[in-house]
């Protein structure tokens, strides 16, 4: 146990004097580092690589502007089958609302995520983009099976989809957490097409958006894969 304490911490001092470590080193501090030991590092390295006495955040707004879904992830509780009286779809007007509400109190953006409602048009989803932005709402949107499925239904395939949705408005994709859920839970029956939308996006982004997408490290069921 000594031995791995003090490999640790030879790690987190490597981290905090600006050295890159490997993959072995990342999964050592993966399975043995402390939290706040983690934090006391990361907070070392922000300060040598920001200004120290400015921290910056954005207020968002998680907005569902649909819970029809016809994924029927077996943990969801939120989502209505499609044909269901008690689905719902937002309407221009609530979302005029949220974006007032969320601009009153400081917010800039929405963090925008739906069910995968097959009774949308492709034209809505541009059109959502568009709509927020002239609300002056910057638009951080979609998961990876909502892109797959707008790409299916417009059939212009991952990219063109991708430059659309960024030339009606949106911002920044997410897709950590829904990203990572699908690949650690639902791999059985999504795992393919959800890695090949993720591949895609990141080659995108990186290459044409460079839009931020998802931190790797919540990917995986493993730590060797989060790594
Ligand atoms: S894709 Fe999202 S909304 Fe649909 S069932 Fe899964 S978690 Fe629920």
């Amino acid at each position: 146990m000594e031995a791995k304490a003090a490999s640790t911490s030879s790690i987190l001092q490597a981290v905090m004097a600006g050295r890159r470590i490997d993959e072995t080193e990342a999964l050592r501090l993966f399975e043995d580092a402390s939290l706040p030991d983690l934090s006391a590092a990361a907070s070392a390295v922000r300060r040598r690589l920001n200004d120290p006495a400015r921290v910056s955040f954005v207020v968002d707004r998680n907005v569902n502007y649909t819970d029809v879904c016809n994924v029927y992830c077996t943990f969801c509780a939120f989502y209505h089958k499609p044909g269901s009286r008690d689905g719902y779809l937002l309407t221009r007007e609530q979302l005029r609302r949220k974006a007032e509400e969320t601009k009153a109190v400081g917010g800039t953006g929405f963090l925008l995520q739906g069910g995968v409602n097959p009774d949308l048009p492709w034209s809505y989803y541009l059109d959502l983009c568009s709509y927020l932005r002239s609300l002056g709402i910057w638009v951080h949107g979609f998961s990876p099976v909502e892109i797959q499925m707008m790409a299916r239904l417009n059939g212009l395939g991952l990219e063109e989809t991708l430059r659309q949705l960024r030339d009606a408005g949106l911002g920044s994709l997410p897709g950590a957490v829904v990203g990572g859920i699908l690949l650690g839970i639902l791999e059985t029956f999504v795992s393919a097409y959800v890695s090949s939308v993720i591949r895609d996006v990141f080659s995108f982004s990186l290459l044409v958006l460079l839009l931020m997408v998802m931190p790797t490290g919540l990917f995986g069921r493993f730590l060797e894969e989060k790594v």
